[in-house]
């Protein structure tokens, strides 16, 4: 008998309906003699609904008291199913975080797994009980709920199928597996029948929400396969695992794109050393994560230096930047919050020159102005409008032909 971690993400789980029908899929794996443990998220968009409220209330929300009111979503999303599996005659118990034995550290709205107590779920599974977890939430050392950041159920899943040492975990959702692209912007986008670890944390972390980055990099870690299938259609999904064969011809895997970026310039600083790390070290003391940064060459010893952030974090970075502006003495912040990225990832792009140039051709043709590059091993991102981005990943999807069965 194995034991098979799922999760159900908040798309799959928005009505009364959503959730009897998961409760049929779940109650039928229990009956093939399987033991069962499953993640949900919070049913559709309850989180934002929630964040929302919050935001009615007062602009900058306290975090510990936000992770408090986000973490509810996902319990009700639980009671609900476990209700949905008793209706079944199913043996179900739903668990917090807490209950769960989640344990995070600190770091409120981004919160990492720091380990899992598997001591309830073991004793549950052991009592014949359909496990039932709220996935996004935690809880630190000092009993605060904390949460995994936008997406993280998935990672819950991970890490649980991790420490319970089951086979694989699959993460069940609106569509059906990973594809070349998001299938709701580039409708001709094909699915992956398997993508490596390392891609899939590349593009997941650059904006392909389909899973969450931290969920990959677990995968990775503890060697999880994870299968990424539709809770609504039969079919084979895409299995995130290693050992995946490249593609001979194509090397790009796919395009992500991700709206919530935030760029900040200061104009006129000082180029001496130093000043670099009296502007980022606040910023990561913040728990600020910093994304792409540049600096101009310097004209008779002063720079220009831009970062993006996640939008969420603007105005705290732009309170952390205004107080250095005195101490460290540039001339002008600026602020814009409009932009949007798009990346090509492939491991197969290794060393092997052109695609940099083809993408820029690509989004010229297509009229797209690039604020800023960056570039990994595996990956080349533009920075662009955001308005321009859905423009963007279908040019890119178009020029290296990735609807073409490879
Ligand atoms: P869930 O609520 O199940 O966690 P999400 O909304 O978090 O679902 O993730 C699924 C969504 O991810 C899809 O509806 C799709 O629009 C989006 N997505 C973005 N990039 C991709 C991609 N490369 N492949 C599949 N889906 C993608
Ligand atoms: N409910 C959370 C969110 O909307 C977590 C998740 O769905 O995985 O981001
Ligand atoms: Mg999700």
């Amino acid at each position: 008998m194995a034991l098979i971690v799922q999760k159900y993400g908040g798309t799959s789980l928005a009505h009364a309906d959503n959730f009897k029908h998961v409760a049929r899929r779940v109650a039928a794996l229990r009956d093939q003699g399987h033991d069962v443990v499953v993640v949900v998220s919070a049913r559709g968009d309850t989180t934002d609904e929630l964040l929302g409220l919050a935001l009615e209330i007062t602009p900058e929300p306290d975090e510990r008291e936000l992770d408090l009111l986000l973490s509810t979503g996902e319990m009700v999303s639980c009671a609900l199913l476990a209700m949905a599996l008793k209706a079944l005659s199913k043996e179900a118990v739903s668990l917090t975080g807490l209950q769960a034995g989640i344990l995070t550290d600190k770091a409120h709205s981004k919160a990492r797994i720091t380990g899992v107590d598997p001591g309830r779920i073991q004793r549950e599974l052991k009592r014949g009980q359909i496990v039932i977890v709220a996935g996004f939430q935690g809880v630190t050392t000092d009993m605060d709920v904390t949460t995994l950041g936008r997406g993280g159920s998935d990672t819950t899943a991970v890490a649980l199928a991790a420490r319970l040492k089951a086979g694989r975990c699959e993460i069940y959702t609106d569509v059906e597996g990973v594809y070349t692209a998001d299938p709701r912007i580039v409708p001709e986008a094909r699915r992956l029948q398997d993508i490596g670890y390392e891609e899939m944390l590349e593009l997941a972390t650059y904006g392909a929400k389909v899973l969450h980055p931290r969920a990959a990099e677990l995968g990775l870690l503890y060697d999880i396969p994870i299968l990424v299938a539709s809770t609504f259609v039969e079919g084979p999904g895409t299995l995130v695992c290693k050992g995946v064969t490249m593609e001979a011809e194509n090397k790009v895997r796919g395009i992500a794109h991700d709206l919530d970026v935030a760029k900040i310039t200061m104009r006129g600083v000082p180029d001496r050393p130093g000043i670099a790390a009296a502007i980022f070290e606040p910023l990561a003391q913040a728990n600020i994560s910093v994304d792409t940064i540049v600096q101009n060459a310097s004209l008779e010893n002063v720079t220009d230096l831009t970062f993006t952030v996640a939008k969420g974090d603007l105005t705290k970075a732009m309170k952390v930047v205004d107080k250095r502006a005195k101490q460290v003495g540039f001339k002008q912040v600026l602020a814009d919050g409009t932009l949007g990225k798009v990346s090509i990832v492939g491991t197969g792009m290794q060393h092997t020159p052109g695609y940099a140039s083809k993408m820029f051709r690509a989004l010229s043709d297509a009229g797209v102005n690039i604020h800023l590059i960056t570039t990994s091993e595996v990956r080349i991102t533009c920075i662009v409008d955001g308005a321009k981005v859905p423009l963007a990943v279908r040019a890119l999807h178009e020029a290296f032909e990735l609807a073409k069965p490879q």
